[in-house]
């Protein structure tokens, strides 16, 4: 399969609505790990911009074994998209990326870590829906994905992106994920499990015969295991990408919205997609944030 064709064709084409954050108008930057921190930047008293900037300190839970969007590999510090974005984020904030601190959420703690105040942001492949909005807010989408499959590269099974066509087959996916909610709907033979690396082993020794979640933490999978998986064709959900915050903080929100607007525009967020997902995935156009 050609990944980036495949991706490129299903890229959403959002007209985006475009609001350059006023507190960033007469900024000044300096350069520190690529990304321009902007160090004039002024907060309200009291607001969590302003702590935040004052403590000289964001925490951020992101994921670490998801090639393109979060892992860590041999640097030992996490790559990839989501961490580009939480840079972005940083940096609008006068916090350059060594302000950053990393923390592994996996899918089923990220609602409890925003919660307790174990991080102030999560940027981890993290899709908007209602049941989360119950108990945290969402700045964003800043990139929607979809659920596929991955499978061994001859596909023995004939897996499609149809879930119907998984028949009796065990599933792999990950606890706490809409892919395992959605993935359900269709078959009790679910194999969940922490972490979506944790899948391929299981797929190896025959327990699981595919492993189900978004469209491009898969293709970051199959990209870093040879010829060994395939995705297949095809999405059956939609997976807008959020960056979950405490519920009820709306001028915070207010403020990552603002800033994801101001990246779209300047080619920020495109520097950032083709420096990390962008080597294996074709650029889309970024979505529309959703100011609810
Ligand atoms: N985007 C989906 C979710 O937030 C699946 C990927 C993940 O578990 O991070 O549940």
């Amino acid at each position: 399969m050609n990944i980036k064709k495949t991706f490129g064709a299903i890229a959403m084409a959002a007209a985006v609505s475009l609001s350059l954050a006023a507190c960033t108008d007469s900024s000044t930057t300096t350069e520190t790990d690529d990304t321009e921190v902007n160090t004039d930047a002024t907060f309200p008293e009291g607001s969590t911009m302003a702590k935040l900037k004052d403590a000289g300190k964001i925490t951020v839970g992101t994921k670490y074994d998801q090639p393109l969007f979060g892992l860590v590999g041999a640097s030992g510090v996490p790559e990839g998209f989501d961490v580009e974005i939480a840079k972005l984020i940083a940096s609008e904030l006068g916090l350059s990326a060594d302000q950053i601190e990393f923390v592994e959420t996996v899918s089923q703690n990220r609602e409890p870590f925003i919660q307790n105040g174990q991080v102030d942001i999560v940027v981890a492949t993290y899709t908007i829906n209602d049941t989360r909005k119950e108990v945290i807010d969402f700045a964003g989408p800043y990139y929607e994905a979809g659920q596929s499959f991955l499978v061994p590269a001859s596909n023995p099974l004939n897996i499609t992106s149809d879930p119907e066509s998984i028949g009796d087959a065990t599933v792999c996916t990950v606890t706490g994920s809409t892919s395992e909610k959605n993935i359900r709907e269709y078959t009790d033979n679910v194999l969940a499990v922490d972490k979506y690396s944790d899948c391929l082993e299981p797929i190896r020794g025959g327990q699981a015969d595919a492993l189900t979640t978004d469209n491009v933490i898969l293709a970051g999978l199959v990209s870093q295991n040879g010829d060994e998986f395939a995705v297949v064709d095809g999405t059956f959900t939609a997976e807008p990408y959020g960056i979950g915050l405490q519920k009820g903080d709306d001028d915070f929100r207010d403020f990552i919205n603002d800033t994801l607007e101001a990246a779209y525009e300047d080619g920020r967020w495109e520097a950032a997609w083709e420096s990390t997902a962008g080597t294996v995935l074709e650029t889309p156009e970024p979505p529309s944030v959703d100011r609810y």
